[in-house]
Formats: structure tokens, sequence, C-alpha cells
């Protein structure tokens, strides 16, 4: 059976070409012709010579993905539901604003982490997404773009769809590397964001692993409150979180974000805001409020803005830099893992 060349980490492309017997440079021209100019059949790869492609074409396959559905927002927001090669679906959203267009992308099929603000979180986990699945998302929205109207550009990814990175750091990590080689997708290492609940043992490793930034998904400023609302706490406990994100590797003047949605009379105190700027001054930090995107049955409330400004302001007066962040695609539920669902249960 043939090889998914889409599958390969760049170094086991670079030793399967070599041990087919293609010099070391041939590597780079085939994950050029695979990932920059996205062919999809070995006969595009014209500086190989007819042999090369022959024994490229025996060997390996070049699949690509369908999209299912694309359902866009009024606000510009589209979300990509997209089939895998076994039927199921994942699903990816693209994020426009005025000066970025940002790609939210899954890393499982459902999800185990079962915090209860997250629609995903309902489904379980089916399985964790390879390599392949995890950048053919990029690709296949890269094409939508380029065949718009109006062709436009992805210049950020964020890895905070379906699922939790971290516990599927096997596909991760290779697929990362081909996300920011500059001969590859090409993205910014300073454009890509990696999410996680906290899974400690794999954050004190992730700065050794990959140079893109890490976001934290905090939401809660005690372990009581927190191990309500993601059982992962009860796992990794706030200290214990904080001791891997000092213990990280962190490049100059980066910093890790954490994400703190807001849920009315549950998290959003002036002592939550307080404890929160103090649990933060352990390490470089700055903040996302996240305005609650309610769905149908949540057990949460979103709280008035007024209130959001004065929690804000906390976070602001001890000097940090603390964003509120608006819920984008609300009319086509715009939630990790809403589509999918909605999908699974038609
Ligand atoms: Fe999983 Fe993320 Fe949803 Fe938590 S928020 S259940 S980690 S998809």
């Amino acid at each position: 059976m043939k090889t998914n060349i889409k599958n390969l980490s760049l170094s086991d492309l670079g030793e399967r070409l070599k041990a087919l017997g293609f010099e070391g440079y041939r590597a780079r021209q085939v994950k050029k012709w695979l990932y920059q100019k996205d062919v999809s059949s070995f006969d595009e790869m014209t500086n190989l010579g007819k042999e090369y492609r022959r024994i490229l074409s025996e060997h390996f396959s070049i699949p690509s993905m369908s999209v299912h559905e694309v359902h866009q927002s009024i606000d510009g927001t589209r979300k990509y539901l997209i089939e895998l090669p076994d039927g199921k679906s994942i699903e990816s959203v693209m994020i426009p604003t005025e000066s970025r267009n940002t790609l939210c992308i899954s890393t499982q099929v459902g999800c185990a982490m079962g915090c209860k603000f997250c629609y995903t979180g309902t489904m379980g986990l089916a399985r964790n997404l390879t390599i392949f699945e995890i950048l053919e998302q990029v690709a296949v929205v890269r094409r939508d773009l380029d065949n718009s109207p109006q062709p436009q550009r992805l210049t950020n990814l964020v890895f905070m769809g379906m699922g939790e990175p971290l516990v599927n750091t096997k596909s991760l990590y290779p697929a990362l590397e081909i996300l920011i080689d500059p001969e590859c997708f090409g993205f910014s290492r300073h454009h890509v964001t990696v999410s996680t609940v906290g899974i400690a043992p794999e954050i004190e490793k992730f700065g050794d692993k990959t140079p893109v930034k890490l976001a934290v998904s905090l939401h809660a400023t005690t372990d009581e409150v927190r191990g309500q609302m993601m059982p992962i706490n009860k796992k990794f406990s706030l200290t214990k979180l904080f001791e891997s994100l000092k213990k990280m590797s962190l490049p100059k003047r980066n910093r890790i974000t954490f994400e703190y949605v807001l849920l009315h009379g549950v998290n959003d105190s002036l002592d939550d805001a307080r404890r929160l700027a103090k649990l933060l001054s352990q390490v470089p930090a700055k903040i996302n409020l996240l305005l609650f995107n309610e769905f149908p049955g949540a057990p949460y409330k979103r709280p008035p803005d007024e209130w959001v400004l004065k929690f804000q302001k906390i976070l602001l007066d001890k000097g940090y830099v603390a964003v509120i962040r608006k819920s984008r695609g609300r009319d086509i539920l715009g939630a990790c893992g809403q589509l999918a669902i909605e999908k699974s249960a038609a």
C-alpha cells in the first residue's frame, strides 16, 4: 500500500527519499511542491526528472480532504466542516479581522477534556488527528480563500478548535514544523499559537519542541472553581500548572497568553480579577478576556458589559495587557465543535 506522503514529518520524508536513492536536496524540492505549491500529483513536480516522479508515485500518494459544508457568518467568520478519510468530521473556523485572517484548527475528533463551558466537551474523544489531517485543514481553507472572488491570505493559526493539542503531540509537533517552514506553509512562528487546558508535563517540554506561542485556558483563579469547570484541574492543579509554566523555556520578550472566559457569578468577581493578577505575576503573561458564547443547554451566562470593563480595569491597573475578545460567528454557532455536533446529530 502506498504511503500518504503528506502524513510524514520532514525528517521522515528526508529519510524515505534517501532510502529510495534521492539526493539530499530532492526532499526540499518535494516539500515545496507539496506544501508551498499544493500540487495534487507527482507529475506536476516538473523540476524532478521522469524517473524520480515514477518512483514517487510508485511508493506514495498525495491525497487531499474536502470541505463538506461552509457556513458564513454575517461578521465574515467562515466555518468549514471537513470530511476526514474515515468519514468522520472536524471543523476549522476562519476569523477575519481588518489586519489578519486567523484559522482556528482542530487536533482531535471530539475531546476527552470535558470542559463544562465547551460544546465539544460533551462529545467525548473519538480519535487523534494525523499530521496530514492537521495540515490539510490549512490547505483546504487556503484553497478556498485563493478561489474566492477577492482572494485573501491566511496570516495566523490558532490551535483552539476541537481537541487538546498537547495530548496529540505525535502529530502536533511535526505539523507545526511544516507550518512554519519557509519552504512549506511559511507561517511566522509569532503568528502560530497552541492553546492548552494545562497538561503540565507537556507544557514543561513545549518550548524545547517548538518555537511557536503558547496559550493557556485558565478560566478560574481557585482550584475549587477551576476543578468544577475543567476536570483536568483535578489532575494538574493551579500550582502544578504554574510550576510547569515556570520550567518551560520561553524565547526572550515572548509572553504566555492566558484565556479567561468570564462566566457571570462563577469566576467574574473583582476578587477573581485581583487573584488572577497575582497568579499571573509568576510568568510573563498577557490576558484575553473572552465573552462566553452561550449554546443550547449551557449552564453559564455571560456578565453584563459594564462588569467586564470593571474586571478588565483591575488587570490593566496592575500593568497587564488584558484584551476583551468578542465572540465571532455567533449566528453560525461559533464555539468549537458545535457545527460537527449538529452534523452528527442530523
Ligand atoms: Fe476540549 Fe478545548 Fe473543549 Fe476543553 S475547551 S473540552 S480542551 S475542545
